[in-house]
This record gives C-alpha cells, structure tokens and sequence, in this order.
C-alpha cells in the first residue's frame, strides 16, 4: 500500500482545505474531528508522510506522542469528561476511512454512548468554539 498524496488530510494541512485547528508546528497539526464520537473528538496528524502506523517512520511516531499527549490533557480540561479514548485504524477492514496517519482522541462522559464513527457532522460554530477553547488550555 502506497501514500496517496492527494487525501483530504494531506490537503487540510497544505491548507487547500479549511478545518477547525486547535494546533498547528512543523511536525503536526491538530484539529476537531467534523463528526465526532463525542463532544471535543479531536485529530492529531502528524504532517510526515505515512498511510498510518505500519509505514510510519518511527521517529515520527515517538515525535509525536508527547502531543498526543499534551492534547489529552487539554481535552480533559476543556471538556471536563471522566475519561479519554485513543484511537487509531490501519486500513479499511480495521476502519480507516482517510489513509494519512492520525491518532483519535475521543472525550468520554460517564453515562453517555459514544457515537458511531465518521457519521453525524457537527456544528461548525460549535467546533469553532471548542478548537479555540482546548488551544487555550495547551
Ligand atoms: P479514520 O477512519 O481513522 O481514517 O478516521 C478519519 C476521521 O476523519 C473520521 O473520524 C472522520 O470523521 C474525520 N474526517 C473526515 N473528513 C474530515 C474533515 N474534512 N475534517 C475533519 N475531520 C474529518
């Protein structure tokens, strides 16, 4: 399996395409997820070129969990859920739906299901509010 270059990801960080970005630096770019599991699912993709986990350079991989992690936090912070759920698919029978290497952060609220993935989109002026919310607590 190769990288096709021309994936939506690819295009949301050259900036072809707009997103609701909550962190952007050389290496990564963070963002809400337009149809979240949950109230403040958000994306970090790491800006280096891999499909996922499997053609990954592994400098990139140990690069970026820091973040994952720093994002977490804030996530936690911001939307005051009990817990978190990190995710991340490896090709279409594993789920993948968009082949750039991401990591799911998926708020989780004691007592609500999680939504099903990739389905109902959210408010705009909602992600807007949140991405701006979990930048200010990084
Ligand atoms: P995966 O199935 O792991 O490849 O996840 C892809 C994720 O990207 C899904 O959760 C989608 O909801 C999300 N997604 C797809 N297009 C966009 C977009 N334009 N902006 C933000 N998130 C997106």
């Amino acid at each position: 399996m190769t990288y096709d270059p021309s994936n939506i990801f690819a295009k949301i960080i050259a900036g072809e395409i707009p997103s609701h970005k909550v962190f952007e630096d050389d290496t990564a770019l963070v963002m809400m997820d337009i149809f979240p599991q949950s109230r403040g699912h958000t994306l970090v993709i790491p800006k280096a070129q891999s499909r996922n986990l499997l053609d990954a350079d592994p400098a990139a991989l140990s690069a970026v969990m820091p973040l994952v992690q720093r994002v977490a936090k804030a996530l936690m912070q911001t939307t005051k859920a009990g817990g978190i759920r990190l995710a991340q698919f490896n090709e279409a029978p594993a789920g993948q739906t968009v082949f750039h290497l991401h990591f799911h952060l998926i708020p989780a609220f004691e007592g609500v299901a999680m939504g099903a993935h990739a389905s109902g989109r959210a408010d705009d002026a909602e992600l807007a509010q949140l991405a701006k919310k979990i930048a200010s607590n990084l």
